[in-house]
């Protein structure tokens, strides 16, 4: 065994140098350390300093293995006596308050909790799992509070649907940068107030300018309350959606109440016919194709289901409106009721259409935020504790690993502080 210097040098842990080595079991490394110099210590109420000590207690972390030996440091914590606070407990520079882990043991372990499963990074760093899933909640956290608080222009609600049946969350996020904000049960007037409430500050709101949502009434009530200086633009994915339902309907109408001959004609093409004309190729363009000639009605519904998209290609509130007007016109003798009642729906939501000319927020954000939290969803199956499963979203959605460097920077918060 070498040296103490040379455990301490290797330990490398600044003011703590190591007084003893022990073996403990299963192979693992017990290193006993004291502070270097001057015997002041740091008061963990108020940060001040005093040589007071009241009494000591032996305290045990662990830390970062020395090839395969686990590490476990023990040290005597004073208790002292503060001018301020009384009696208070030393602060210790390796390790927060109460945590059984080092600092820079707990960034690993929660920087390797973000790629692979909860029970995989505490093999590989020989801890339990609930010691592993507090070091990653721990490492969440303080990312999530030290991170740079935006004030995001455009927002986000949506609902998601929350296992199966009528339950469901509201999820805020910024458009912007694509992160999501909070999360929150059900999609209630209160669940969207909470939300602003609580995961955005004064500065925060008074910034947005733009929400984008589906015509969801509760939501609209909510940010015309609570953001009466945005706009709600209306989700084009939302809209569409609306617009494939009455085609749907019109293709029911047609094929399946219009007796035994056109019913087999119509039979399992539900899927194609939602489809949009761009994505859909080769011999399914015959088989739609082969579908319209047998019905020019649904044709009809078709190709006026695919012309909406022009409603989001105006730079004026009245273009949307000519557009709009110029599609109700071509329903005229159509007899196509279910477009029609469309026609109406897409009339009376006209303004949140239209609002998207002075405020283009990016559905396609919208789009990529959700399959995100569907993928992080299906991967905590079962996840009991919503506050990490939003903490778990917001780094999934941030994506704050882009470089090596920001790798180095998770694993060695200390470094980047001092270079501040
Ligand atoms: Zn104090």
């Amino acid at each position: 065994m070498g040296s103490l210097r040379d455990c301490t040098w290797i330990l490398g842990l600044a003011d703590y140098r190591v007084t003893g080595v022990e073996r403990g079991e299963d192979g693992r490394l017990i290193l006993e350390l004291e502070r270097k110099g001057m015997h002041r210590f740091t008061c963990a109420g108020c940060g001040g300093r005093t040589g007071h000590v009241r009494d000591a207690k032996l305290r045990t972390w662990d830390d970062i293995p020395w090839a395969e030996h686990p590490v476990t440091l023990q040290y005597r914590l004073r208790r002292l006596w503060c001018r301020r606070c009384g009696i208070r407990t030393e602060r210790v520079g390796f390790a927060d308050p109460h945590a059984r882990l080092t600092r820079r043991f707990r960034q690993r372990i929660g920087l390797d909790c973000q790629s692979m499963p909860t029970s995989h990074a505490a093999v590989r760093h020989a801890v339990s799992w609930g010691a592993a899933r507090r070091a990653e909640r721990a490492f969440l956290e303080t990312w999530d509070r030290t991170r740079p608080k935006h004030r995001p222009r455009h927002l986000g609600v949506d609902e998601i649907q929350r296992g199966k049946g009528q339950q469901f969350w509201t999820v805020l996020s910024d458009l912007v940068r694509g992160e999501v904000i909070g999360l929150q049960r059900d999609r209630s007037e209160d669940s969207l107030r909470t939300l602003l409430a609580e995961r955005m500050d004064a500065r925060q709101r008074a910034a947005v300018q733009a929400v984008c949502m589906d015509m969801h009434r509760p939501y609209l009530n909510v940010v015309t309350e609570v953001l009466p200086r945005a706009e709600a633009v209306f989700d084009k994915f939302h809209v569409l959606q609306h617009a494939s339902a009455a085609l749907d309907e019109v293709r029911r109408q047609e094929f399946f109440r219009a007796g035994p001959v056109m019913r087999t004609h119509g039979r399992g093409k539900r899927w194609l016919l939602l489809r949009r004309w761009k994505t859909v190729r080769g011999s399914k363009r015959a088989e739609l194709q082969a579908l319209f000639a047998a019905n020019r009605r649904l044709f009809k519904a078709y190709v006026l289901r695919e012309q909406l998209d022009r409603l989001w290609t105006y730079k004026t509130r009245s273009g949307v409106l000519n557009v709009l007007n110029g599609w109700i016109q071509a329903l005229r003798w159509q007899r196509l009721p279910e477009m029609e009642r469309l026609g109406d729906f897409l009339f009376k939501h006209l303004e949140g259409i239209a609002a998207y000319c002075d405020q283009p927020v990016r559905f396609g954000v919208v789009e990529s935020i959700n399959t995100t939290i569907k993928a992080v969803l299906r991967r905590a199956r079962g996840m009991r504790d919503e506050a990490m499963l939003v903490l778990k979203l917001k780094w999934a959605t941030a994506r704050p690993i882009r470089s090596a460097r920001d790798v180095m920077r998770f694993l060695h918060p200390e470094a980047v502080h001092s270079l501040r």
